[in-house]
């Protein structure tokens, strides 16, 4: 269905590669296909693995990614473009592209504030189990932290705006001297005026009472695909809290918890439930309904059926848009009858119509198994 690379073979791995193979493919591969590279140098290559290694590199999203493929981080950007954007790839990867770009991206002397990358949120989606099977688009309600509009995220009243710290001048740190027996010593602290921040907030912002950030409540359409597992997660990207300084924002997991269903257990792709027959189903052979999550199917019991006998139906469990699927196993057990139960069972069930209307060969063979119970019983 998805028409994009897959994340593996862009770096050159395959799902067992160990996070340090993970790191130096991407390596390789970054300082093989920058723009700035003139020889082999594409923009279009570059973004790919750089998408490709962000995914693989992080525990969480690689899982997601190992059971759902693409499927996992489709959210919301159908059709849009891309979630990552080259400018957050450098900055959250900056330790790695200084080895090869040289330090001087990350530039000295001034202090820049430094970009913050806004909090993951993780919610919980409960999915009953028919859902969880065949994928569902659901609607989630999501309370996120966004940077203030009133304050553009300052955390100062417009009024006065945000002022350069007067015991730092904006440096964030301090110098002081202090006198011991050696001499004087002169020691860097972050500045208690500011906390290290370079500014101060005379008048604090009504809006978010000088925090920066408010609350949104945002409604999202979430669409979980076809098997999902319990206790996996989707992974939207960036759809966290807002980052702080123009820092990316976090990640919003969505984990899935599948309710169990009555009937219906499962493993992988099967499906596996238990029926319990009777004991003359199961000596005389029968024919039943079996409810599989793709409707009702009849199934035929041979006579001398053994208990525990495992029935599969091929395909009848959880399919995926990839084509794979799984089956519906059943488990037969066999309910042997109470000694007091068992004269008026035998009764019944040779006067019953139904079975008098059976062939001779079956009615003939109750009778035979009546009499020897008879028999057993001294009458
Ligand atoms: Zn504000
Ligand atoms: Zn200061």
């Amino acid at each position: 269905m998805s028409n994009q690379e897959d994340y593996y073979s862009l770096l050159e791995l395959n799902q067992n590669s160990a996070p340090e193979d993970i790191k130096r493919n991407y390596k390789n591969l970054a300082r093989k296909y920058h723009p700035d590279n003139k020889d082999t140098g594409s923009e279009e290559i570059f973004k790919k693995i750089g998408e490709a290694y962000s995914i693989l590199s992080d525990p969480q999203k690689k899982a997601a990614y190992d059971r759902y493929g693409h499927e996992a981080f489709t959210q919301g950007s159908r059709g849009a473009s891309s979630p990552f954007s080259n400018s957050d790839l450098f900055d959250d990867l900056s330790d790695l592209f200084e080895t090869f770009m040289g330090a001087s991206a990350s530039g000295g002397g001034n202090r820049r504030k430094r970009r913050e990358r806004g909090g993951d949120i993780q919610v919980i989606l409960e999915l009953d189990f028919l859902e969880s099977a065949f994928g569902v688009n659901r609607k989630i309600k999501l309370n996120r932290l966004i940077n203030c509009k009133a304050c553009d995220g300052s955390g100062a009243d417009p009024s006065s705006g945000v002022q350069t710290c007067p015991t730092c001048k904006g440096n964030g740190e301090v110098r002081v001297a202090t006198q011991s027996f050696l001499g004087v010593i002169t020691q860097v602290i972050t500045c208690p005026t500011c906390r290290g921040t370079g500014n101060i907030i005379k008048t604090p912002c009504k809006v978010c009472t000088g925090k920066g950030q408010t609350k949104e409540e945002n409604e999202l359409d979430i669409k979980v695909p076809k098997g999902a597992e319990d206790s996996s997660r989707l992974i939207w990207q960036q759809k966290g809290n807002e980052g702080r300084n123009g820092g990316p924002a976090g990640d919003l997991y969505i984990l899935l918890k599948v309710k169990p269903h009555p009937k219906f257990k499962r493993q992988g792709l099967d499906i596996f439930e238990e029926k319990t027959i009777s004991v003359w189903q199961a000596i005389m052979g029968d024919e039943f309904e079996i409810e599989t999550i793709h409707g009702s199917q009849m199934i035929e019991v041979k006579a001398g059926l053994q208990p525990n006998t495992l029935i599969t139906l091929n395909s009848q469990g959880i399919k995926l848009d990839s084509g794979q699927s799984g089956s519906h196993h059943i488990k037969l057990n066999v309910q042997i009858p109470n000694k007091k139960d068992l004269k008026p069972e035998l009764i019944q069930l040779i006067s019953n119509e139904n079975l008098e209307n059976k062939e001779n060969k079956k009615a003939g063979f109750a009778e035979n198994l009546a009499n020897l119970f008879r028999k057993k019983d001294g009458e």
